[in-house]
């Protein structure tokens, strides 16, 4: 199989046709290869236009989902950003290739192993991954100029909000444990917070303190 040819087409039909448009969004989904994201026994599957399992009942999310998602956040390269949820460390390769520096929390130590992995192979220093709870952000290295949420949430955590730069923007799926809708928080200069309903989307359920309840690691 040729993977290359794969993703051309991959981005071709499932992100400029559904009328994604940022230049280096497009450009970083031409290059970062997906298939070294997924186990090797799915690498066939990894340009299809769907999520795939990753293991651990979780999943690394649609093609689509991924540039939808990654555009909204409107990322311009000097940007230090936020992920909820590192599941196969795809996104925040994504996100790598096009702001300063990714910060990624990952609830689930086996998939922080094997993301890191994936981003080392590719170069991709300048992402921080943390097995954490990432209901309550990343206090530390807060304010962060996006955040993005890739499990879906009952509400927006509260945390969040605060570690969100001023003139910053937020992307999380809110609603129930199978269906939620895609928002966008966008915090404006004078502190005002704006919130954006996009569209129906599906998640694996974002588990933590300000999230659903789960099994404890
Ligand atoms: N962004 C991922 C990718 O590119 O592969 C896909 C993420 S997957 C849909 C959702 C991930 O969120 C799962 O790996 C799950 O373990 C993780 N997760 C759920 N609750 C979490 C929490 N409170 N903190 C950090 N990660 C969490």
């Amino acid at each position: 199989m040729n993977f290359d040819i794969s993703r051309k087409r991959m981005v071709e039909s499932q992100i400029i046709a559904r009328g994604i448009k940022d230049r280096r969004l497009i450009e970083a989904m031409l290059k970062v290869p997906r298939h070294i994201f997924v186990e090797e026994a799915m690498a066939t599957q990894a340009y299809n236009d769907n999520p795939l399992p990753i293991g651990e009942k979780q999943t690394i999310s649609q093609p689509y989902m991924v540039a939808l998602m990654t555009e909204l956040l409107e990322l311009k390269g000097t940007e230090k950003v936020l992920e909820i949820g590192t599941g196969s460390g795809y996104q925040a390769a994504i996100l790598a290739s096009l702001a300063d520096r990714v910060y990624t929390i990952e609830r689930i130590r086996s998939l922080v192993l094997r993301a890191r992995k994936a981003l080392d192979i590719l170069g991709l220093f300048n992402v921080n991954i943390k097995i954490a709870d990432g209901t309550v952000g990343w206090k530390e290295d807060a304010p962060f100029d996006a955040i993005i949420v890739t499990a879906g949430s009952p509400d927006i955590p509260l945390e969040l909000i605060d570690q969100l730069a001023v003139g910053g923007r937020m992307v999380i799926p809110v609603g129930g444990q199978i269906e939620q809708t895609l928002l966008r928080i966008t915090k404006e200069k004078d502190g005002a917070i704006v919130r954006e309903e996009l569209t129906g989307c599906r998640f694996v359920k974002l588990i933590g303190k300000y999230g659903w309840e789960g099994e404890n690691l």
